[in-house]
This record gives C-alpha cells, sequence and structure tokens, in this order.
C-alpha cells in the first residue's frame, strides 16, 4: 500500500559505516580516471550531436569530468516520431505493467548507488550525504510511482454508481509525449521523477536535463533501458534552455511539460505553450522559492540553530525549499545570531567528495558572480553579520549571514548559501509576515515556537505548500512530504504525494446502456 505501514522509503548508504564510505571513495577515484560522454540518445542510439564540450567539475575547473554533445533540431524531431510510434502500447499495458518496469529501475539505482554519488560529486558538486540522499530520493520516486500507477491506472478503471441499466466508469490514461525539463540542483532524483510520474502515467518522454550536469542524466536513462523500457519511450536531448529547451517546448508534437527550474523560466515556457495553435496542454512547473521561517521567543535556541544551519547552508543554499529570511523576534535575536555565528564556523567548505564536507561549490561561474553581486548589494544596503571563506579552487561561494531591513528588500530568490535575517516586534507579526507573502512566492515555510497557535498564525497569514514546524525545512520525502508550491512557486500537483500523477493524465469517463 502507497500510503500504509508497509510502504518503506530507500535505505542509501550509511557514512558512519566505514566499509561504505570506502566504497564511495573507490568509486570516485575509479571516476577520476575517466571521461564520461553524453550527448542526444533517441531510440536507444547515442547519435552525434553538436561538437562535444566539457563538462567542468564545480569543485575544481582543472577537473573535465566528461563532454557533452547538444541535440540538434533533425534529433528531436526523430525522438518526438519514435515516441508517438511507441506510446500507445505503453498506455494500453496499464498501470500494473508499467509499475514493473518502474520497479526495476527503482532497483537498477539501488545497485549502482556508488558510482551514481560519485559522478554527482563530481559533476554537480554534491557532498556526499546530499549525493545519497538524492539517490534513495530518485529511487523513493520510482516505487512511488510505480504503486500510483498500480492503484490509479488499472485498465478497467473506477466503477461509478448511477441509474439502474446503466454501467458508468471513469479511468485514467496517458496524454501522449510529455517533455520533460529538470534542473542541475536534483540532477537525478528530479530527473529521474519527472520521468518516472510521466512514464506511470502513460506517456512517453523526451527529457532535457540541465545544461550543467548532462552526464548524471545519460546515467539515468541508460540504467531506465536496462530496467526493460522501450528505448523509444525515453531520449534525452541534453542542451541549453535557450536552444534545446525552446525547440522541445516549441514542438507540434507534445502533449504537456514538466519542467522544474527557475521561475523566469517557467514564465517563458508558460508563453510558449500560450502561443499554440494545436490541443491545448498541461505545464507542471516547480519554480523558486523566497521561503522564510518564523522564531518566536518560546523557541528552544540550539534546535533553531541546528535547523536554521541546515536549511539555509545545506546543499550550499541549492535548493528550491531553502531557507532566505530568517525572522527573529527582537528580545532573543541577538542570541540567536552569537549561535549561528559559531555554528557557521564549524561548517567545513571544501571538496564535496571528502565525508567531512559540509558545504560544496555553487554550481558554476554564473552562480557565482550572481551572489558575488547580491553580496555587493548586502555591503552596501544592508549589514552583513558574518562570512566564512571560501577554497580559491572551482566556484565556491562562502555562506554568509546579513540582517535586512524587511522582506521587501529581496526582490526574487537569492539562489546559494545567503541567509538573511529580519528582526521583529512579536505585535508586528501580522505586517512583518504579511511583506513576505506579498513576495507572492509559496514554497516553504518554517516555525519555530512552542505555542501552537503562532504556528497556525504564522500559516494563516504566508501560504506555502510545505510548512515545517519545529524542525528543518529541506529535504521533503517521498509520500511523507508531498512537495511543491503555490504561486511564483509553482503549479503543483506535488511531486511525491498521492495527487502527483493527475495532470499527466486525461480521464476518460464511459457509459454503456445496458
Ligand atoms: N525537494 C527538495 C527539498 O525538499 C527541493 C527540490 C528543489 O530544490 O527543487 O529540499
Amino acid at each position: 500500500d502507497v500510503y500504509g505501514p508497509n510502504r518503506r522509503n530507500s535505505a542509501g548508504l550509511d557514512l558512519s559505516v566505514k566499509a561504505d564510505r570506502d566504497r564511495l571513495a573507490a568509486h570516485v577515484a575509479e571516476l577520476d580516471k575517466l571521461t564520461l560522454s553524453a550527448g542526444p540518445l533517441v531510440g536507444g542510439k547515442l547519435t552525434a550531436g553538436a561538437p562535444p564540450m566539457p563538462v567542468q567539475s564545480p569543485t575544481d575547473h582543472g577537473r573535465v569530468v566528461g563532454v557533452v554533445s547538444e541535440a540538434q533540431l533533425p534529433q528531436i524531431d526523430q525522438a518526438f516520431r519514435l515516441a508517438r510510434a511507441a506510446q500507445p502500447a505503453w498506455d494500453q499495458a496499464g498501470g500494473p505493467a508499467r509499475a514493473e518496469v518502474l520497479h526495476a529501475m527503482g532497483d537498477a539505482l539501488e545497485a549502482n548507488i556508488e558510482r551514481l554519488c560519485a559522478i554527482l560529486s563530481r559533476e554537480a558538486g554534491k557532498t556526499l550525504p546530499d549525493a545519497i540522499a538524492e539517490v534513495r530520493e530518485a529511487v523513493d520516486f520510482c516505487r512511488y510511482y510505480a504503486k500510483l500507477a498500480q492503484e490509479q491506472f488499472g485498465l478497467a478503471g473506477e466503477v461509478l454508481t448511477g441509474p439502474v441499466g446503466e454501467a458508468n466508469s471513469l479511468r485514467l490514461a496517458g496524454r501522449g509525449v510529455f517533455v520533460c525539463i529538470s534542473p542541475w540542483n536534483f540532477p537525478l532524483a528530479i530527473f529521474t521523477g519527472q520521468i518516472a510520474a510521466a512514464l506511470a502515467a502513460g506517456n512517453a518522454v523526451l527529457a532535457k536535463p540541465a545544461e550543467q550536469t548532462p552526464l548524471i542524466a545519460m546515467e539515468a536513462v541508460k540504467l531506465y533501458h536496462a530496467a526493460g523500457l522501450d528505448h523509444r519511450l525515453l531520449a534525452l536531448l541534453p542542451g541549453r534552455g535557450e536552444t534545446v529547451g525552446a525547440a522541445l517546448t516549441a514542438h507540434e508534437g507534445l502533449d504537456g511539460v514538466a519542467f522544474t527550474g527557475g521561475t523566469d523560466t517557467a514564465w517563458r515556457i508558460n508563453q510558449t505553450l500560450a502561443q499554440r495553435q494545436g490541443p491545448i496542454v498541461p505545464f507542471i512547473a516547480e519554480t523558486g522559492g523566497l521561503n522564510g521561517m518564523f522564531v518566536d521567543t518560546t523557541a528552544q535556541r540550539e534546535q533553531v540553530i541546528d535547523d536554521v544551519i541546515l536549511s539555509a547552508f545545506g546543499s550550499a543554499g541549492q535548493r528550491c525549499s531553502a531557507l532566505r529570511l530568517l525572522f527573529l523576534p527582537h528580545d532573543t535575536a541577538e542570541h540567536v545570531i552569537e549561535g549561528l555565528k559559531g555554528a557557521m564556523d564549524a561548517l567545513v567548505l571544501g571538496d564535496p567528495a571528502q565525508a567531512v564536507t559540509d558545504v560544496g561549490p555553487v554550481i558554476d561561474a554564473d552562480a557565482k558572480a550572481a551572489l558575488d553581486q547580491h553580496l555587493v548589494r548586502l555591503n552596501r544596503e544592508a549589514k552583513v553579520l558574518h562570512q566564512l571563506t571560501a577554497p580559491e579552487t572551482g566556484t565556491f561561494f562562502a555562506p554568509v549571514l546579513a540582517e535586512i531591513p524587511t522582506a521587501d528588500f529581496l526582490e526574487r530568490e537569492v539562489f546559494g548559501p545567503v541567509l538573511h535575517v529580519v528582526r521583529y516586534r512579536p505585535e508586528d507579526l501580522e505586517q512583518v509576515a504579511g511583506a513576505l507573502a506579498a513576495r507572492r512566492y509559496g514554497l516553504t515555510l518554517g516555525v519555530h515556537s512552542r505555542i501552537e497557535s503562532f504556528a497556525a498564525d504564522v500559516q494563516r497569514l504566508v501560504p506555502a505548500g510545505n510548512c515545517y514546524v519545529n524542525r528543518s525545512m529541506t529535504g521533503a520525502v517521498v509520500g511523507v512530504q508531498p512537495f511543491g508550491g503555490e504561486g511564483l512557486s509553482g503549479t503543483g500537483p506535488k511531486a511525491g504525494g498521492p495527487h502527483a500523477l493527475m495532470r499527466y493524465a486525461v480521464e476518460r469517463a464511459l457509459s454503456i446502456n445496458i
């Protein structure tokens, strides 16, 4: 049962066990001797795209992890043709048959966890705990959506009661060919999860990974094929958003788009889809956040400090769920800030493939430049309270703690390890929280308080898809914390939740006079 006590999430590896650490280290060392390659994989064949470009590690630009060649228009057309041809049989096979392939994919990911973690660490700069969590999440998506396919996509459909002499039923079916566009910050979990959802619902998929992380995507597609998926049902089309992403979303052959990434890109895709003359297709978008945590004077200080450090600086702040604005009451703010500075000093920055590292690099030079620019503004117009020092190699950006006057100071999401503190007076809660809600994002929300009515007030004042009380606010677990926001943060349905497959499907009602 998907929801019940027998459902288990993937266990992953345990970094406190020496054998697990050693196996990971051996895989990283092995990977360092190789040059991986990715390119357009259409009908199971790797075809030559644009001239190959190096994929550098964000940790150390001297380290080339592999090469990637961008997909070209004829390959995109070919991928749509093959997907269109193969999709009806996949849809008609029914949810239970599709679930088998997804379960096999979950097992394949688990069997390759060390290698996948090594690639995640080198290509995306993931720390080992983050890499392990990411593989586990990818496995969970496959298994969870397999169960949903089994339960919700039976061939007979759901019987509905109606007048005597009539048999009525409602069933779900795939829409056709889905384009899935995924981000570099979860280049395996979100990449695999979007594809698993679309496949589970009976669709074929054309997948475009983020341009920074094609190599891990290539591994995932190969594993899907090895798990028994008809090669025509999943094509990999690597490349930039402006070229490959634009060609895919403007293509007349698509029946739906699933996208996770920045709000600006979501607007662009939405506009492209709005200009279509053909069938009106769904757009599933999961975008950015401007996430706040509200602390009151009853909160447990040590727990606040731990949860804030993890939520703001874990994954180098490169999660859309990450904490960006910490609201502290005047009376205890100074005490909490001092504790945060101490906890920041204990963070280890460096090579994410080392088990001791807490904070790895940011993804690329553009990301670092945007953060550097934001830091200039913080120094000029606000107050920087604390900053660590970053390693010289690659694209590291050292965690920053800053104080800003109100949420209005931030116009948009700042994607990296920068935490903004706002001090407030309890009697001003409504106004302070209102300023955050007025930004119109709605992804995650944190509360630290021992008073239930405080948590309820904050939830009423700041709409958000995922609210976390007295704990950290990142790392939603599939089937446990269905993940996704509202407003500028996305359209839903929530990933890893019971309704996740609905927009990937059409509903067909049948009435028979008997
Ligand atoms: N699901 C992730 C979390 O709960 C965030 C996904 C994202 O950053 O896109 O932290």
